[in-house]
């Protein structure tokens, strides 16, 4: 374990407005954790910013001490980069604040805004962007890692509603990046991850939604899962912007509409969001229970924000979690034949499978609009291992494992960056494509030494 002299320990706390939290508080262990229970690092301080020039001071002692810096947003992203041993946790968790300019559909948010945090403030305008499902995630890893939701197929990708950035770059410069200024900049970080600086605000484009939306979840036994699939991927052929579903299989959880014999049972669950008109959005509905005999569906009008959270008791903190993930154009039938399975053997009753549907205005923007391009992606499978003790690790990464190369033959180009685990990295050229050389020639521009390489990382 490295030690920090404690004068230059006290030299940068007389610097930064922030909280420095070091290994002998009493709530290091605290501070340190990320969603992921996997990953279990020591940094040597983490540095509680809580203004943008908190980064280039916390950033200037890191590189003169030569310790290894990390960047944390919301701590969400299962690769766990966010946390380093031995070196500097350059942490969000007090700038969490989002300024909402709702005449102009225009929201300011600080990175260690969580979804929640974002939906919460833009919904009071009711106003949103699409954004991930689940309200704990960061703002800041999902949006630099491009992020899709339930509003993706009507507006686009996260990043394709970023406005622009304010960044700290490797040598402390404070920069802003949109399409006037900086622009290269602003290209790679649509989609570049923590490559190329330290966001300190973001600004997006929002668009009005709800407060109200039709949503819901129909639950369906897994014995018509095939049947059920089929009839999901010939309906969403001709879907509306407005509907998107994706495709749940698991087992199902207690949920208080589902008969108590079924807890437990393998299902498949189409998790369905119409953001139109209400009582068109209805015939669809009705389409989509008519797929099979349901167990028991919870569907109707609700609030945005309390949909944006239907998901989050089932992804808790602290549990360990192995994902594997691809990107498909199109769902054949060998597809489903793999993955029903490996449903049948889910070895542990918190793992799952997940079908997020992309397409439409995702689908719409030329490829090489900005660093994220896959935009040929229709569906994203991923392969959600998660279980509580750590002698069940080798089962549920054997599962994952297996069932990724089993539906391998009928993905399609790229990955989705933010589902990569830590050991990925050499999917990180494919996951950008044709990309990936402007990418490299960025990096070298503004991160020649490669200091920001705790990421999906983009060498120079
Ligand atoms: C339960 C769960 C559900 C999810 N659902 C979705 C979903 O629906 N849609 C979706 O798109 N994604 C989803 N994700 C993936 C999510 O987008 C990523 O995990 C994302 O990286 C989380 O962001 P964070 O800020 O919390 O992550 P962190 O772990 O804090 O950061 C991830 C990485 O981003 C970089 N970084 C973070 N903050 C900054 C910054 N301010 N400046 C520069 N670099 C920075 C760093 O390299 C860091 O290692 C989900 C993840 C989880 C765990």
């Amino acid at each position: 374990m490295i030690t920090i002299h404690r004068d230059k320990i006290d030299q940068l706390r007389s610097k930064v407005k922030g909280r420095i939290v070091l290994p002998n508080d009493p709530d290091y262990d605290e501070v340190r954790k990320i969603w992921n229970a996997m990953i279990d690092r020591r940094p040597a301080l983490i540095v509680q910013c809580s203004e943008a020039a908190d980064v280039s001071r916390a950033l200037a002692f890191a590189r003169e001490n030569k310790l290894e810096i990390s960047v944390r947003g919301a701590g969400h992203n299962i690769a766990g980069n966010s946390l380093c041993d031995d070196g500097m946790v350059i942490d969000f968790s007090t700038m969490r604040n989002v300024r909402v300019d709702a005449g102009k559909k225009r929201a300011y948010v600080q990175p260690g805004a969580t979804l929640g945090d974002f939906d919460k403030a833009v919904q009071a305008h009711g106003l949103a962007t699409p954004v991930g499902i689940n309200s704990t995630t960061g703002i800041s890893g999902l949006t630099l890692g491009d992020g899709f939701g339930w509003l993706t197929r009507k507006y686009g990708m996260t990043v394709d509603n970023l406005l622009s950035a304010e960044v700290i770059t490797a040598d402390g410069r404070k920069m802003k990046a949109s399409e006037n200024e900086n622009n290269d900049l602003f290209w790679a970080l649509r989609g570049g991850g923590g490559n190329f600086g330290v966001v300190t605000q973001f600004e997006f484009q929002l668009h009005s939604v709800g407060p109200e939306v039709l949503a819901g979840l129909i639950v369906f036994p897994f014995e018509q899962a095939k049947s059920v699939l089929k009839q999901y991927r010939d309906f969403i052929a001709s879907a509306p912007d407005e509907l998107n579903v994706f495709v749940v299989l698991r087992q199902a959880p207690p949920l208080p509409f589902l008969p108590e014999n079924v807890h437990g049972k393998k299902v498949v669950v189409l998790a369905l969001f119409y953001t139109g008109n209400q009582a068109a959005g209805q015939k669809f509905v009705e389409s989509l229970r008519s797929f099979g005999n349901p167990y028991g569906e919870h569907v109707g009008a609700m609030p945005y924000v309390q949909w944006q959270q239907i998901f989050d008791p089932l992804l808790t903190p602290g549990a360990r979690n192995y994902w594997k993930s691809h990107n498909f154009t199109e769902l054949k039938d060998g597809f489903f034949d793999a993955i029903i399975e490996y449903t049948d053997k889910l070895p542990s009753p918190q793992c799952e499978l997940f079908i997020a549907l992309l397409s439409g205005a995702a689908n719409r923007v030329p490829t090489n609009a900005m660093a994220y391009g896959n935009r040929d992606a229709k569906f994203l499978l991923n392969v959600h291992g998660r279980w509580d003790k750590k002698a069940n690790d080798d089962t549920c990464i054997t599962w994952a494992r297996d069932l990724f190369k089993a539906t391998a033959p009928y993905e399609s180009d790229g990955v989705y960056i933010n589902f990569m685990t830590e050991e990925e990295g050499s999917r990180v050229a494919s996951a950008y494509g044709s990309n990936y050389d402007r990418l490299k020639k960025i990096k070298k521009r503004y991160d020649p030494e490669n200091v920001f390489h705790m990421n999906q990382n983009i060498a120079p």
